[in-house]
Protein backbone atom coordinates (compact mmCIF):
# COMPACT_ATOMS: atom_id res chain seq x y z
CA UNK A 1 0.00 0.00 0.00
CA UNK A 2 1.26 3.08 -0.82
CA UNK A 3 -0.48 6.34 1.25
CA UNK A 4 -1.82 6.36 5.03
CA UNK A 5 -4.49 7.83 6.41
CA UNK A 6 -4.80 7.48 10.40
CA UNK A 7 -8.09 8.82 11.49
CA UNK A 8 -7.81 9.30 15.30
CA UNK A 9 -11.15 10.07 17.45
CA UNK A 10 -10.64 11.81 20.46
CA UNK A 11 -12.65 10.00 23.46
CA UNK A 12 -14.55 7.58 21.50
CA UNK A 13 -14.44 3.97 23.82
CA UNK A 14 -15.32 0.78 21.69
CA UNK A 15 -17.84 -0.33 23.68
CA UNK A 16 -20.10 2.30 22.57
CA UNK A 17 -19.60 1.78 19.06
CA UNK A 18 -21.88 -1.26 17.20
CA UNK A 19 -19.28 -3.30 15.55
CA UNK A 20 -17.66 -3.56 19.06
CA UNK A 21 -21.57 -4.99 20.24
CA UNK A 22 -23.13 -1.87 21.57
CA UNK A 23 -26.76 -2.10 21.51
CA UNK A 24 -27.34 1.22 19.71
CA UNK A 25 -26.70 1.51 16.04
CA UNK A 26 -24.19 4.31 16.24
CA UNK A 27 -21.83 3.10 13.70
CA UNK A 28 -23.22 1.83 10.70
CA UNK A 29 -20.85 2.67 8.66
CA UNK A 30 -17.84 1.70 10.33
CA UNK A 31 -19.67 -2.02 10.91
CA UNK A 32 -19.52 -1.68 7.41
CA UNK A 33 -16.09 -1.56 6.65
CA UNK A 34 -14.92 -3.24 9.62
CA UNK A 35 -15.96 -6.49 7.66
CA UNK A 36 -13.75 -5.50 5.25
CA UNK A 37 -10.97 -5.27 6.99
CA UNK A 38 -8.22 -6.55 9.65
CA UNK A 39 -10.79 -5.82 12.50
CA UNK A 40 -8.74 -5.92 16.06
CA UNK A 41 -11.49 -6.82 19.30
CA UNK A 42 -9.41 -6.02 21.46
CA UNK A 43 -7.30 -2.91 21.04
CA UNK A 44 -6.26 -0.75 24.35
CA UNK A 45 -4.93 2.74 24.58
CA UNK A 46 -1.50 2.82 26.69
CA UNK A 47 -2.47 6.16 28.51
CA UNK A 48 -6.14 7.26 29.27
CA UNK A 49 -5.96 11.00 27.80
CA UNK A 50 -4.73 12.95 24.94
CA UNK A 51 -1.78 14.02 26.50
CA UNK A 52 -0.85 10.57 27.65
CA UNK A 53 -1.77 8.13 24.77
CA UNK A 54 -1.34 10.60 21.67
CA UNK A 55 2.71 11.18 22.11
CA UNK A 56 2.65 7.21 22.82
CA UNK A 57 0.68 6.07 19.81
CA UNK A 58 2.60 8.49 17.28
CA UNK A 59 5.97 7.23 18.37
CA UNK A 60 5.04 3.74 19.28
CA UNK A 61 6.97 4.53 23.01
CA UNK A 62 5.26 4.33 26.06
CA UNK A 63 3.32 7.38 27.77
CA UNK A 64 5.52 7.73 30.62
CA UNK A 65 8.89 7.52 28.77
CA UNK A 66 9.78 10.88 29.96
CA UNK A 67 8.65 12.41 32.76
CA UNK A 68 8.87 16.24 32.37
CA UNK A 69 6.57 15.77 29.65
CA UNK A 70 4.24 15.66 32.03
CA UNK A 71 5.00 18.75 33.87
CA UNK A 72 5.45 20.68 30.61
CA UNK A 73 3.58 18.86 27.92
CA UNK A 74 6.24 19.39 25.32
CA UNK A 75 6.69 16.49 23.19
CA UNK A 76 9.85 15.23 23.84
CA UNK A 77 12.88 14.75 20.72
CA UNK A 78 13.43 11.55 22.66
CA UNK A 79 10.21 10.24 20.56
CA UNK A 80 10.71 10.22 17.05
CA UNK A 81 7.21 10.16 15.31
CA UNK A 82 5.87 7.83 12.72
CA UNK A 83 5.30 11.30 10.35
CA UNK A 84 9.19 11.83 10.80
CA UNK A 85 10.23 8.40 10.02
CA UNK A 86 7.70 8.55 7.12
CA UNK A 87 9.13 11.93 6.28
CA UNK A 88 12.60 10.63 5.65
CA UNK A 89 11.47 7.97 3.56
CA UNK A 90 9.69 10.19 1.10
CA UNK A 91 6.41 10.67 2.41
CA UNK A 92 4.45 14.06 2.23
CA UNK A 93 3.17 14.54 5.67
CA UNK A 94 0.07 16.00 6.99
CA UNK A 95 -1.82 16.62 10.39
CA UNK A 96 -5.27 18.51 10.55
CA UNK A 97 -6.33 18.92 13.97
CA UNK A 98 -8.47 21.16 16.69
CA UNK A 99 -6.61 19.54 20.22
CA UNK A 100 -4.52 21.76 21.95
CA UNK A 101 -2.64 19.26 24.15
CA UNK A 102 -1.05 18.12 20.39
CA UNK A 103 -0.75 21.63 19.38
CA UNK A 104 2.29 23.47 17.46
CA UNK A 105 2.62 25.05 20.64
CA UNK A 106 3.73 22.05 22.57
CA UNK A 107 5.88 20.72 19.14
CA UNK A 108 3.48 18.23 17.86
CA UNK A 109 4.40 19.46 14.46
CA UNK A 110 7.33 18.07 14.20
CA UNK A 111 7.80 16.03 11.35
CA UNK A 112 4.68 17.68 8.98
CA UNK A 113 5.26 19.43 6.20
CA UNK A 114 1.90 21.01 6.95
CA UNK A 115 0.06 21.04 10.59
CA UNK A 116 -3.19 22.55 10.68
CA UNK A 117 -4.08 23.01 14.60
CA UNK A 118 -6.71 25.67 14.11
CA UNK A 119 -5.03 27.96 17.23
CA UNK A 120 -3.17 30.13 15.46
CA UNK A 121 -3.65 33.92 16.56
CA UNK A 122 -6.45 32.17 18.86
CA UNK A 123 -8.01 33.29 22.00
CA UNK A 124 -5.43 30.96 24.14
CA UNK A 125 -2.11 32.50 23.15
CA UNK A 126 -4.09 36.14 24.25
CA UNK A 127 -4.25 34.65 27.42
CA UNK A 128 -0.74 33.03 27.67
CA UNK A 129 0.47 36.78 26.45
CA UNK A 130 -1.46 38.46 29.78
CA UNK A 131 -4.25 40.52 27.14
CA UNK A 132 -7.19 39.22 28.38
CA UNK A 133 -8.67 37.11 31.38
CA UNK A 134 -10.02 34.05 31.74
CA UNK A 135 -13.18 35.54 32.49
CA UNK A 136 -13.45 37.61 29.65
CA UNK A 137 -12.39 34.30 27.63
CA UNK A 138 -15.34 32.31 28.89
CA UNK A 139 -17.75 35.12 28.45
CA UNK A 140 -16.21 34.98 24.76
CA UNK A 141 -16.72 31.19 24.78
CA UNK A 142 -20.20 31.17 26.24
CA UNK A 143 -21.34 33.91 23.74
CA UNK A 144 -20.17 31.94 20.70
CA UNK A 145 -21.43 28.87 22.01
CA UNK A 146 -25.22 30.02 22.11
CA UNK A 147 -25.02 32.61 19.89
CA UNK A 148 -22.79 31.24 16.97
CA UNK A 149 -23.16 27.73 17.55
CA UNK A 150 -19.00 27.80 17.93
CA UNK A 151 -17.78 24.41 19.60
CA UNK A 152 -14.79 25.10 21.70
CA UNK A 153 -13.26 22.71 19.12
CA UNK A 154 -13.59 22.71 15.38
CA UNK A 155 -16.22 20.53 13.99
CA UNK A 156 -15.12 17.37 12.11
CA UNK A 157 -16.82 18.51 8.83
CA UNK A 158 -14.36 21.62 8.81
CA UNK A 159 -11.69 18.80 9.61
CA UNK A 160 -12.44 16.94 6.73
CA UNK A 161 -13.05 19.97 4.23
CA UNK A 162 -9.10 21.09 5.05
CA UNK A 163 -8.10 17.79 4.74
CA UNK A 164 -9.70 17.75 0.53
CA UNK A 165 -7.94 21.49 0.24
CA UNK A 166 -4.53 19.78 1.36
CA UNK A 167 -5.47 16.29 -0.92
CA UNK A 168 -6.05 18.18 -4.02
CA UNK A 169 -2.10 19.32 -4.22
CA UNK A 170 -0.60 16.53 -2.38
CA UNK A 171 2.17 14.32 -3.82
CA UNK A 172 2.18 10.66 -3.08
CA UNK A 173 3.22 8.76 -0.99
CA UNK A 174 1.39 10.88 1.47
CA UNK A 175 1.04 10.20 5.46
CA UNK A 176 -2.06 12.50 6.91
CA UNK A 177 -3.14 12.50 10.14
CA UNK A 178 -6.97 13.82 11.30
CA UNK A 179 -7.90 14.31 14.64
CA UNK A 180 -11.43 14.56 15.38
CA UNK A 181 -12.98 16.04 18.22
CA UNK A 182 -17.02 15.64 17.55
CA UNK A 183 -17.19 13.16 20.32
CA UNK A 184 -15.01 14.98 23.13
CA UNK A 185 -17.24 16.54 25.38
CA UNK A 186 -19.41 19.10 25.32
CA UNK A 187 -21.16 16.40 23.03
CA UNK A 188 -23.46 18.59 21.20
CA UNK A 189 -24.50 16.56 18.06
CA UNK A 190 -26.80 17.78 15.54
CA UNK A 191 -30.59 15.99 16.54
CA UNK A 192 -30.70 14.76 12.90
CA UNK A 193 -28.06 12.02 14.60
CA UNK A 194 -29.52 11.57 17.69
CA UNK A 195 -33.16 10.90 16.24
CA UNK A 196 -31.29 8.33 13.96
CA UNK A 197 -30.52 6.71 16.84
CA UNK A 198 -34.31 6.36 18.24
CA UNK A 199 -33.12 9.15 21.22
CA UNK A 200 -35.00 12.27 22.01
CA UNK A 201 -34.05 15.32 20.64
CA UNK A 202 -32.52 18.36 23.04
CA UNK A 203 -32.73 22.10 22.57
CA UNK A 204 -29.29 23.90 21.81
CA UNK A 205 -30.28 25.74 24.91
CA UNK A 206 -30.59 22.35 26.59
CA UNK A 207 -26.98 20.97 24.72
CA UNK A 208 -25.12 24.15 25.87
CA UNK A 209 -26.08 23.81 29.17
CA UNK A 210 -25.27 19.68 29.65
CA UNK A 211 -22.26 20.71 27.63
CA UNK A 212 -20.94 23.60 30.22
CA UNK A 213 -21.76 21.91 33.07
CA UNK A 214 -19.41 18.71 32.24
CA UNK A 215 -16.60 20.79 30.22
CA UNK A 216 -15.73 22.56 33.94
CA UNK A 217 -14.13 20.67 36.52
CA UNK A 218 -16.06 21.66 39.11
CA UNK A 219 -19.62 21.70 38.01
CA UNK A 220 -18.34 18.17 36.49
CA UNK A 221 -18.75 16.76 39.39
CA UNK A 222 -21.82 17.93 40.56
CA UNK A 223 -23.90 16.30 37.94
CA UNK A 224 -26.58 13.67 39.62
CA UNK A 225 -26.27 10.19 38.40
CA UNK A 226 -29.74 10.44 37.32
CA UNK A 227 -28.52 13.08 34.29
CA UNK A 228 -26.07 10.67 32.84
CA UNK A 229 -27.91 8.77 30.99
CA UNK A 230 -28.46 11.98 28.85
CA UNK A 231 -25.38 12.92 28.23
CA UNK A 232 -24.76 8.77 27.51
CA UNK A 233 -27.69 9.76 24.57
CA UNK A 234 -25.57 12.84 23.56
CA UNK A 235 -22.38 11.10 23.59
CA UNK A 236 -23.67 8.55 21.60
CA UNK A 237 -25.36 10.82 19.29
CA UNK A 238 -21.51 12.60 18.59
CA UNK A 239 -20.23 8.95 17.56
CA UNK A 240 -23.07 8.80 15.06
CA UNK A 241 -22.05 11.95 13.84
CA UNK A 242 -18.55 11.20 13.65
CA UNK A 243 -19.65 7.64 11.81
CA UNK A 244 -21.48 9.93 8.69
CA UNK A 245 -18.64 12.30 8.68
CA UNK A 246 -15.95 9.27 7.98
CA UNK A 247 -18.20 7.76 5.61
CA UNK A 248 -18.26 11.27 3.13
CA UNK A 249 -14.11 11.34 4.16
CA UNK A 250 -12.99 7.72 3.06
CA UNK A 251 -15.38 8.07 0.14
CA UNK A 252 -13.69 10.77 -1.11
CA UNK A 253 -10.23 10.17 -0.71
CA UNK A 254 -10.88 6.59 -1.52
CA UNK A 255 -11.86 7.70 -4.93
CA UNK A 256 -9.07 9.86 -5.89
CA UNK A 257 -6.40 7.54 -4.13
CA UNK A 258 -7.57 3.94 -4.48
CA UNK A 259 -4.41 2.64 -2.98
CA UNK A 260 -4.43 4.08 0.36
CA UNK A 261 -4.43 2.52 3.82
CA UNK A 262 -7.00 3.87 6.10
CA UNK A 263 -6.58 3.20 10.29
CA UNK A 264 -9.24 4.30 12.31
CA UNK A 265 -9.06 4.25 16.23
CA UNK A 266 -9.15 6.59 19.40
CA UNK A 267 -6.86 8.00 21.69
CA UNK A 268 -8.78 6.83 24.81
CA UNK A 269 -12.35 6.31 25.28
CA UNK A 270 -14.99 8.35 28.37
CA UNK A 271 -15.90 7.35 31.67
CA UNK A 272 -19.72 8.06 32.58
CA UNK A 273 -19.30 7.30 35.96
CA UNK A 274 -18.38 3.31 35.76
CA UNK A 275 -15.27 4.82 38.70
CA UNK A 276 -17.02 7.80 40.15
CA UNK A 277 -15.90 9.84 37.64
CA UNK A 278 -16.86 11.30 33.74
CA UNK A 279 -14.51 12.03 31.31
CA UNK A 280 -10.78 11.25 30.99
CA UNK A 281 -8.91 11.96 34.33
CA UNK A 282 -6.01 9.43 34.98
CA UNK A 283 -7.13 5.72 35.59
CA UNK A 284 -6.77 2.87 33.74
CA UNK A 285 -10.23 0.91 33.67
CA UNK A 286 -11.40 -0.40 30.25
CA UNK A 287 -13.72 2.39 29.79
CA UNK A 288 -10.86 5.03 28.93
CA UNK A 289 -8.02 2.03 27.48
CA UNK A 290 -10.51 -0.15 25.47
CA UNK A 291 -10.62 1.79 22.38
CA UNK A 292 -11.61 0.78 18.44
CA UNK A 293 -8.80 -0.10 15.91
CA UNK A 294 -9.38 -0.87 12.30
CA UNK A 295 -7.03 -1.10 9.17
CA UNK A 296 -9.03 -0.94 5.81
CA UNK A 297 -7.53 -0.62 2.26
CA UNK A 298 -7.03 -2.59 -0.83
CA UNK A 299 -6.39 -6.25 -0.31
CA UNK A 300 -5.90 -5.72 3.15
CA UNK A 301 -7.06 -9.22 5.06
CA UNK A 302 -10.54 -9.34 6.32
CA UNK A 303 -10.54 -10.99 9.43
CA UNK A 304 -10.86 -10.40 13.09
CA UNK A 305 -8.30 -10.83 15.62
CA UNK A 306 -9.31 -11.25 19.27
CA UNK A 307 -5.39 -10.92 20.98
CA UNK A 308 -5.27 -7.94 23.29
CA UNK A 309 -3.07 -5.38 21.62
CA UNK A 310 -2.03 -1.81 22.52
CA UNK A 311 -1.32 1.30 20.42
CA UNK A 312 2.25 1.17 20.92
CA UNK A 313 1.69 -1.27 17.91
CA UNK A 314 0.34 1.09 15.82
CA UNK A 315 3.21 2.81 13.98
CA UNK A 316 5.11 -0.57 13.71
CA UNK A 317 2.34 -2.43 12.15
CA UNK A 318 1.56 0.76 10.16
CA UNK A 319 5.25 0.75 8.39
CA UNK A 320 4.98 -3.50 8.10
CA UNK A 321 2.18 -2.78 5.68
CA UNK A 322 4.35 0.26 3.70
CA UNK A 323 6.93 -2.86 3.88
CA UNK A 324 9.53 -0.10 5.51
CA UNK A 325 11.56 -1.99 8.26
CA UNK A 326 11.05 -1.33 11.99
CA UNK A 327 12.99 1.96 12.84
CA UNK A 328 14.81 1.88 16.24
CA UNK A 329 13.09 4.54 18.07
CA UNK A 330 10.27 2.36 17.98
CA UNK A 331 9.58 0.43 21.12
CA UNK A 332 6.47 -1.41 20.27
CA UNK A 333 6.40 -4.68 17.69
CA UNK A 334 3.85 -4.83 15.29
CA UNK A 335 0.33 -6.58 15.42
CA UNK A 336 1.51 -9.68 14.39
CA UNK A 337 4.46 -9.73 16.36
CA UNK A 338 3.11 -8.16 19.74
CA UNK A 339 2.98 -9.65 23.25
CA UNK A 340 -0.61 -11.27 24.01
CA UNK A 341 -0.95 -8.43 27.22
CA UNK A 342 -0.19 -4.56 27.13
CA UNK A 343 0.91 -2.26 29.93
CA UNK A 344 -0.65 0.83 30.35
CA UNK A 345 0.28 4.00 32.23
CA UNK A 346 -0.41 7.38 33.22
CA UNK A 347 0.94 9.75 35.90
CA UNK A 348 -1.33 11.56 38.75
CA UNK A 349 0.86 12.86 41.46
CA UNK A 350 2.63 9.63 41.03
CA UNK A 351 2.75 6.81 38.73
CA UNK A 352 -0.45 4.45 38.14
CA UNK A 353 0.41 0.81 36.29
CA UNK A 354 -1.87 -1.50 34.64
CA UNK A 355 -1.49 -4.89 32.34
CA UNK A 356 -3.86 -6.11 31.01
CA UNK A 357 -4.19 -9.27 29.34
CA UNK A 358 -7.63 -11.43 27.93
CA UNK A 359 -8.47 -12.34 31.18
CA UNK A 360 -6.95 -10.13 34.07
CA UNK A 361 -6.73 -6.23 35.09
CA UNK A 362 -4.00 -5.53 38.09
CA UNK A 363 -3.37 -2.21 38.74
CA UNK A 364 -0.55 -1.00 40.71
CA UNK A 365 -1.27 3.21 42.07
CA UNK A 366 -0.69 5.29 45.31
CA UNK A 367 -3.67 3.98 45.92
CA UNK A 368 -3.13 0.43 46.60
CA UNK A 369 -3.26 -2.61 44.49
CA UNK A 370 -5.98 -3.85 42.07
CA UNK A 371 -6.76 -7.35 40.59
CA UNK A 372 -10.28 -8.04 38.29
CA UNK A 373 -10.86 -11.03 36.44
CA UNK A 374 -12.50 -9.21 33.80
CA UNK A 375 -14.09 -12.74 32.32
CA UNK A 376 -16.43 -12.12 35.58
CA UNK A 377 -16.28 -9.00 35.91
CA UNK A 378 -15.99 -6.49 32.49
CA UNK A 379 -16.69 -3.20 34.41
CA UNK A 380 -13.78 -3.77 36.92
CA UNK A 381 -16.11 -3.27 40.14
CA UNK A 382 -14.83 -6.46 42.77
CA UNK A 383 -10.92 -6.21 43.70
CA UNK A 384 -9.55 -9.15 44.10
CA UNK A 385 -6.29 -8.28 45.26
CA UNK A 386 -6.67 -9.38 48.92
CA UNK A 387 -7.91 -13.06 48.17
CA UNK A 388 -5.44 -14.86 49.13
CA UNK A 389 -5.89 -17.74 46.21
CA UNK A 390 -5.40 -15.31 44.11
CA UNK A 391 -1.37 -13.84 45.57
CA UNK A 392 0.32 -15.53 42.96
CA UNK A 393 -1.46 -14.31 40.05
CA UNK A 394 -1.08 -10.46 41.31
CA UNK A 395 2.78 -11.82 42.32
CA UNK A 396 2.83 -12.48 38.43
CA UNK A 397 1.62 -9.07 37.14
CA UNK A 398 3.80 -6.66 39.47
CA UNK A 399 6.96 -8.46 38.29
CA UNK A 400 6.06 -7.97 34.59
CA UNK A 401 5.23 -4.49 35.81
CA UNK A 402 8.14 -3.58 37.19
CA UNK A 403 10.53 -5.29 34.48
CA UNK A 404 8.48 -2.57 32.65
CA UNK A 405 9.85 0.25 34.71
CA UNK A 406 13.08 -0.86 34.87
CA UNK A 407 12.85 -1.28 30.79
CA UNK A 408 11.79 2.30 30.75
CA UNK A 409 14.44 3.75 32.18
CA UNK A 410 17.46 1.73 30.39
CA UNK A 411 15.72 3.42 27.36
CA UNK A 412 15.74 6.55 28.35
CA UNK A 413 19.30 6.51 29.26
CA UNK A 414 19.85 4.83 25.92
CA UNK A 415 17.68 7.55 23.68
CA UNK A 416 19.61 10.59 26.07
CA UNK A 417 22.87 9.32 24.24
CA UNK A 418 21.30 8.94 20.48
CA UNK A 419 20.19 12.68 21.55
CA UNK A 420 23.84 13.80 22.33
CA UNK A 421 25.19 11.41 19.49
CA UNK A 422 22.15 13.26 16.73
CA UNK A 423 23.91 16.76 18.25
CA UNK A 424 27.18 15.75 17.77
CA UNK A 425 26.49 15.13 14.09
CA UNK A 426 25.17 18.07 13.53
CA UNK A 427 27.39 20.28 14.69
CA UNK A 428 29.99 18.33 13.14
CA UNK A 429 27.57 18.91 9.41
CA UNK A 430 27.56 22.72 10.50
CA UNK A 431 31.92 22.88 11.04
CA UNK A 432 32.36 21.14 7.49
CA UNK A 433 30.28 23.92 5.69
ZN1 LIG B 1 -8.05 12.78 23.90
Amino acid sequence: MKNVVLITIDCLRADHMSCYGYHRKTTPFIDNLAKKSLFFKNAFANGPNTRHSVPSFLTSTYPLLFLQEVKTGKFHKGRKSLAELLKEKGYSTSAIHSNPYISKFYGYDRGFDYFNDFLLGQVEDEIERGRISKTLHEAIKGFKAVFMHKLPHEDGQRINKEAFKWLESANEPFFLWLHYMDVHMPYVPPNKFLEELGLKKYSHMKKIWMGKKIDDVKMRKEIKDEEVPDYINLYDGCIRYTDWMLKNLIAWIEKKFPDTLFIITADHGEEFREHIGLGHEEKLYDELLHVPLIFYGKDMDKKTIEKPISLISLAPTILHFLGIEKNEWLQGKNVFESDDFVIAEAWKKERITAYRDDEWKFIISNQGKELYNLKEDSREQENLYERKERKEKSQEFEKIINNHIKMLEEERRKRKTWLQKEKIKKAMRRMRR
